[in-house]
């Protein structure tokens, strides 16, 4: 298998870009595969989260490949997990955004950064910024795919439709080789009607492109991130934890080229709290 490089993108702040990251990481890597995560956002959401050093970040910092100072490996640092490595970033990174404008091949900086030592990595995972700037254009331009979280809320049809735009036009004019992923709903609430409407619309306009497993809101994966640790190392039997699991083995049947094929009716709710009315009971079979 070559290596797979996922942006995973969404012009919205807070919609689980770096928790889908992260554990969705974490998770490939528990399972056997070489997982390098880039954070492209200079919030340094995702380096925090996985507790990484500020004097390694310092060091390391994303930034140093988008100047052409280091390769995106030569960045490499180590994580809690043994499969599983990081290029970090921090606020030095918001810098970029401005350098790069004028210097050439500027959407192509993070590209131009990787070197034949990619190959060693099954995934690559890129942590974007919640906008669709220079940075987000640098991680599609460097990409063999993206993914989209997706809160089931109000606004997500008319987002997801500015989403498939730019990557349809970064396809179109930069990078023809960029496929879809899919789309991932995230922090799914099932007690709200307004979730699982919007769920259904998305379902409707999007098929097979939305992915099988959905990931429920549960505040233990919140609480996972001050811990400096993935959800699913903190605590591995939360749904939510098992959820991005889920999620992780479905890219794993994309990557072999299967199509999940959806057991389930239409609507599965994914939460066995709401299913039973009692948490401990074993959840719902996911599809
Ligand atoms: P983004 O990277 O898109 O800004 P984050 O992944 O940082 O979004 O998530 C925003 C906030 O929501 C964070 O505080 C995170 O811990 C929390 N969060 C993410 N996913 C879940 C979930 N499934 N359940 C509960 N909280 C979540
Ligand atoms: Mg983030």
């Amino acid at each position: 298998m070559t290596t797979k490089i996922i942006a995973v993108i969404n012009q919205k702040g807070g919609v689980g870009k770096t928790t889908t990251v992260i554990n969705v990481g974490a998770s490939l890597a528990i399972a056997g595969k070489k997982v390098l995560l880039v954070d492209l956002d200079p919030q340094g959401n995702m380096s925090s989260g996985l507790g990484i050093d500020p004097a390694i970040v310092q060091e390391n910092n994303v930034y140093n490949a988008l100047v052409g100072e280091k390769s995106l490996i030569q960045l490499a640092t180590t994580t809690a997990l043994e499969n599983l490595f990081v290029v970090p970033s921090n606020s030095d990174l918001a810098g970029a955004e401005i350098e790069l404008v004028d210097v050439p091949r500027r959407e192509f900086r993070l590209r131009d950064s990787l070197s034949q030592e990619i190959l060693d990595f099954d995934y690559v995972l890129i942590d974007c910024p919640p906008s669709l700037g220079l940075l987000t254009l640098n991680a599609l331009c460097g990409s063999t795919s993206y993914l989209i979280p997706l809160q089931s809320e109000f606004f997500a049809m008319q987002g997801l439709t500015n989403i498939l735009k730019t990557a349809g036009l970064v396809r179109d004019h930069f990078n023809p080789a960029l496929e879809e992923e899919g789309i991932l709903v995230t922090m799914f609430d099932s007690r709200s009607n307004l979730s699982k409407q919007v769920y259904n619309e998305l379902k409707e306009f999007a098929g097979h492109r939305l992915f099988a497993n959905v990931i429920p809101r549960r505040v233990r994966l919140a609480e996972s991130t001050s811990h400096g640790l993935p959800g699913v190392i903190y605590d591995p039997t939360c749904l939510a934890s098992r959820s991005y699991q889920a999620v992780a083995e479905e890219l794993e049947m994309r990557a072999r080229g299967e199509t999940p094929t959806q057991t389930a009716p239409k609507f599965v709710p994914p939460d066995p709290v709401d299913r039973f009315g009692k948490v401990g009971r074993p959840a719902p079979t996911q599809p």
